[in-house]
């Protein structure tokens, strides 16, 4: 992993399908699917796919860099690297211990909960919220899935 205070930008494409071949340090934004796909950007190879949904990340673009809001970490690889993404800079974060991961899985499990089935919408996102967790192995239409699974086993 690449230390804390190394200065790394990325790039970023818009395409329609995400390449096989990853490039390294390149995000590729597809506004079809509404996904962000990534190679991790530890150099570890890894494939991590960040959903773009109101519960999920963000994307902001100002026209020549991208910003992608709320942290990656990506705990299910050996890596375990943790960053967010401002203005196409790539800020590193620390690892977060397990107690921490599962009490954040719960809170988002929670704002999903109160975004798709009260129907209120409201992302009620607060700070302690916004560093959020990550599931690279998920599209966001295979959370939304497994969210309703989880729903309707209450
Ligand atoms: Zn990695």
């Amino acid at each position: 992993m690449r230390g804390p205070l190394r200065a790394q930008l990325i790039e970023h494409r818009f395409v329609e399908f995400v390449p096989e071949q990853l490039e390294p340090n390149t995000l590729y934004i597809s506004m079809h699917y509404a996904t962000v796909v990534h190679s991790c950007l530890c150099g570890c190879g890894q494939r991590v796919i960040t959903p773009l949904t109101p519960t999920d990340w963000h994307l902001a673009y100002d026209g020549e860099t991208v910003s992608l809001s709320r942290s990656v970490g990506n705990w299910s690889f050996p890596c375990r690297s943790h960053y967010w993404i401002e203005h196409s800079r790539v800020h590193w974060a620390g690892a977060w211990s397990k107690d921490k991961i599962h009490a954040n899985r719960a809170v988002d499990l929670e704002l999903k909960r109160r975004f798709y089935e009260d129907g209120s919408r409201k992302p009620v996102l607060d700070e302690s919220d916004a560093q959020g967790f990550h599931r690279p192995d998920e599209t966001a239409a295979g959370w939304r899935r497994r969210l309703r699974l989880w729903l309707s086993r209450r």
